[in-house]
């Protein structure tokens, strides 16, 4: 229904609520409270010394006074119930507040009681005036307050007014279930309407509770109804590509052209991708593996699995950096294989980007490796039957699903290095299936990482200069804050002519965004070379990037990256057979947060371990970057807090789908109807519709 049917709402009114997302009363009634007061607990007056917390006092006015002068004016209004007084204090608006209060009024007040001495008072409480018993009951409540939207102040839209147009709503209907029965019973949730009323009007703390946990049920319920919907309805008609054993190119490949054994992580991941790719069904599978668990040879692995048997492959990253390096050890590794691959990147001259299109169109070219550039319309396949997306946290869920949508089914290998709990991955990641591949390969030493501060700055380079002249290569790294990008690039650049200063007998170079795309190349293949000894770079680096015999990463301004920035970042060293040091300089003022960040980097190498600090410290929306990644966001459920929530809507949503999957049973017409709209919706954001 629309806003103006109820009475109160002025067209300047339901104009602020529209701007803010509420267009409907069905909208309104789903405008949850913020936080809420609650005036439920009574208190004697003589009970409140030493208290401290919030409570609710009813009693009748003995004086009102202002006191003071000036500026400083305060008003004092004395209270008495039957056991004590007490004061209740105001410091601002004493003028207007006087003329509100009477002696002999009985008074409602709700506020904080402080003692001073023998006497107790209480500074701005929230007051009413009583005329009668029933008024202290609908004093004495726990009262919702609302978010306060950008527009509601120029449209005077206050907390009673929301309050009082959500009781209007209330009282007029009722909302229809949307779970069975059984599962309201099995769980303990409120129906729908009650906890709708217990949102706004609750009864005590758990009542509130347990209509927040239903509500949050629900919306885990639909997503996980959903997504096991899509998983099932792939894997029972999506056909894919069956390739067929391993054939010449891929048992060269890992009998003779790997320069090193398989981790068993390695072996188990591979072995996962082979059963996908024989069982004649589409793949979907994500990798998920620590910075260095050698997450490309896998990739390598599936890709060449395509070629064998006759189809083409894309392997598409989010950095052109990254793309170029994977183009160059795809090359090395398949030597011999008779492997046509391609590189595609934006910034590409035209008759070259036309020649590689053509020879993908043509079929040609069998491996493809790219950017966002291999997603453009402008791009056919002949035949493609494998994609591997690196880094997926970078690419959409649409983009995926435009990829896939180039060719008939091809299988789908996404990777990733942000490692989450499993369990966790799961759960949200539920129309992937998932391989983890644990530890790194053998013989790598672990990284040791040091804060030091900058007084300390002279002894990092001497010991830069002694790895230097034991042929070890070096990384210091800027952060590159898009804000503040002009001061941040300034910095970037202080530091590497410092850097060129102080190390004349090496070659130091600088990399940032803005430098052209061929600088890049040249200054990262040269550093790859062992050509260029120091690097000083903006964050460009951060993704994928392999230089075995980098073996110092120094990280300026180190408390303004993020957690997971920074495990990823030192991932860069440690890649190879040298010892390897991650030395962190912070600034001189480092936040809590900060602080945490740095001892976490110190004391451990696990990216798991660091992933659960990082998304305890930032919670669950950021950590994930839901919206890049497409990851679902939730209104009510906090996919960390809410787990086990999450898990228990999962097996549910299962077992519904298992006996009913398409919801004829007359007990789920409800749930039907409402989740066929959710669920066109969610197939549309998977590309799926
Ligand atoms: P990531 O998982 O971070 O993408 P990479 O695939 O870039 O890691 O691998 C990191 C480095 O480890 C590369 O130099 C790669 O050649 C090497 N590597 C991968 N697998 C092994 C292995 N089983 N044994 C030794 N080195 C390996
Ligand atoms: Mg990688």
């Amino acid at each position: 229904m629309k806003l103006t049917t109820l009475t109160g709402i002025s067209p300047k009114k339901a104009e602020a609520l529209t701007k803010e997302g509420i267009s409907t009363t069905q909208d309104l009634l789903f405008f949850f409270p913020r936080r809420y007061l609650d005036r439920s607990n009574v208190v004697p007056i003589s009970q409140l010394r030493g208290i401290g917390e919030e409570v609710t006092v009813a009693g009748t006015v003995q004086s009102v006074e202002e006191q003071g002068f000036k500026a400083k004016k305060r008003l004092e209004v004395v209270v008495k119930d039957e056991t004590a007084g007490m004061k209740a204090v105001w410091f601002k608006g004493a003028y207007y507040l006087k003329k509100r209060f009477k002696v002999g009024q009985k008074l409602a007040l709700f506020g904080t009681a402080k003692q001073y001495g023998r006497h107790i008072s209480m500074a701005h409480p929230e007051t009413d005036i009583l005329s009668s018993e029933s008024d202290l009951s609908e004093f004495s409540k726990i009262v919702a307050i609302y978010p306060s939207g950008k527009h509601f102040h120029e449209a005077r839209i206050h907390n009673a007014h929301i309050q009082s147009w959500i009781q209007q709503i209330l009282d007029q209907s009722q909302l229809t279930e949307c779970l069975p029965q059984s599962i309201l019973e099995r769980f303990e949730l409120p129906s729908r309407d009650q906890a709708i009323r217990d949102i706004h009007t609750p009864s005590s703390h758990l009542a509130h509770q347990r209509a927040l946990r239903r509500f949050k049920f629900e919306e885990l319920f639909f997503f996980q109804l959903s997504m096991e919907h899509i998983h099932q309805q792939r894997s029972d008609s999506n056909r894919g590509p069956k390739l067929v054993e391993t054939k010449p190119r891929t048992n060269t490949y890992f009998n003779q052209n790997l320069p090193f054994e398989l981790t068993d992580g390695q072996k188990q991941a591979l072995s996962d991708i082979k059963n996908d790719v024989q069982s004649g069904k589409q793949m979907n599978r994500l990798i998920q593996g620590d910075v260095g668990a050698g997450k490309t040879v896998v990739a390598m692995g599936a890709l060449l699995m395509a070629v064998d048997n006759g189809y083409q492959g894309a392997l598409v990253a989010p950095t052109e950096i990254l793309a170029e390096q994977h183009f160059q050890s795809l090359q090395e590794s398949f030597k011999g294989l008779d492997v046509n691959i391609r590189l595609l990147v934006g910034g590409q001259k035209t008759t070259l980007r036309r020649d590689v299109l053509t020879a993908l169109e043509g079929g040609q070219c069998d491996i493809v490796v790219g950017t966002h550039a291999v997603i453009q319309n402008s791009v056919h396949f002949h035949r493609l039957g494998m994609v591997v997306i690196d880094e997926q946290h970078r690419f959409g869920v649409q983009q995926r699903a435009e990829l896939l949508n180039k060719a008939d089914h091809p299988h789908m290998l996404v990777m990733s290095a942000t490692p989450i709990p499993r369990s966790l991955a799961m759960s949200l990641y539920a129309d992937l299936d998932i391989s983890i591949i644990k530890g790194l390969p053998k013989g790598r030493k672990p990284i040791r990482t040091a804060i030091r501060s900058d007084k300390r700055r002279e002894d990092v380079y001497s010991f830069v200069e002694s790895e230097l002249s034991n042929g070890g290569q070096v990384y210091i790294i800027y952060p590159l804050i898009e804000e503040s990008e002009v001061m941040d690039l300034k910095d970037a650049t202080a530091g590497f002519e410092k850097m060129t200063q102080r190390f004349p007998s090496f070659r130091v170079e600088l990399l940032h965004g803005r430098i052209p795309a061929e600088e890049k190349d040249r200054i990262m293949k040269d550093f790859a070379a062992g050509l260029v000894h120091i690097l000083v770079s903006t964050t460009v680096i951060e993704v994928g990037v392999n230089v075995p015999n980098a073996s110092i990463m120094i990280i300026e301004h180190a408390e303004r990256f993020g957690l997971s920035q920074l495990h990823q970042l030192r991932g860069r060293i440690g890649r190879g057979s040298r010892q390897s040091y991650c030395i962190l300089m912070p600034d001189h003022a480092v936040s809590e947060s900060g602080a945490v960040r740095l001892k976490t980097m110190e004391k451990t190498n696990d990216g798991f371990e660091i992933a659960e600090v990082d998304l305890k410290l930032r919670g669950p929306g950021d950590f994930l970057g839901t919206k890049q990644s497409g990851l679902p966001e939730f209104k009510y459920a906090d996919i960390l807090q809410d787990q086990d929530l999450l898990k228990e809507a999962k097996r549910e949503a299962r077992a519904i789908l298992a006996e009913d999957p398409q919801l004829t049973h007359h007990e789920y017409s409800n749930l039907k109807r409402f989740f066929e709209p959710y669920h066109e919706r969610k197939k549309k954001f998977y590309g799926l519709a």
